[in-house]
């Protein structure tokens, strides 16, 4: 496990260095994972959390449990549009909601009150709606709609 805590951090998501083909090859890498638990690795972006996580995989329509090899190009894609406008969307609600937003996973800044999932379970998706559901995947709790969001 040492490994991990010396493990390089990857490039935040504002960077020029995330780009699709980068997180094509880091979705190959880890093709059996869940989609979700590698954009939550550290090593693969930095500065992604749990809401950020389950929103951005709301927005790209994507089931936080699909392997990720099986992502087609254009899934990859959407994905990748996905986490930057919802990291862009928290950033943008300023200084202070954001830091709780980031820090305390789930105060009540701002952006929560316009989340797509997170905590939203039993309430319903914005996009079709169905009911939001809560589940787990790699240990995290996780909020998805089990329609718009394709396993
Ligand atoms: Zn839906």
């Amino acid at each position: 496990m040492a490994d991990t805590l010396v493990a390089k951090l990857g490039p935040e998501v504002d960077t020029s260095e995330f780009s699709v083909d980068y997180l094509q090859t880091q979705l190959t890498r880890r093709k059996k994972s869940p989609v979700k638990a590698v954009i939550l690795d550290q090593t693969v972006l930095s500065g992604i959390g749990n809401i950020y996580a389950d929103e951005s995989l709301h927005l790209a329509k994507i089931h936080p449990e699909r392997r990720a090899g099986t992502l087609l190009p254009v899934e990859t894609k959407r994905l990748h549009a996905a986490v930057k406008t919802i990291m862009a969307a928290g950033i943008t609600h300023g200084g202070t909601s954001f830091s709780r937003y980031v820090n305390a996973l789930g105060g009540t800044g701002d952006y929560l009150d316009q989340a797509r999932v997170f905590r939203r379970q039993g309430l319903t998706c914005g996009v079709c709606g169905s009911v939001i559901i809560k589940t787990r995947v790699s240990g995290r709790g996780t909020h998805l709609c089990p329609k718009s969001q394709l396993l």
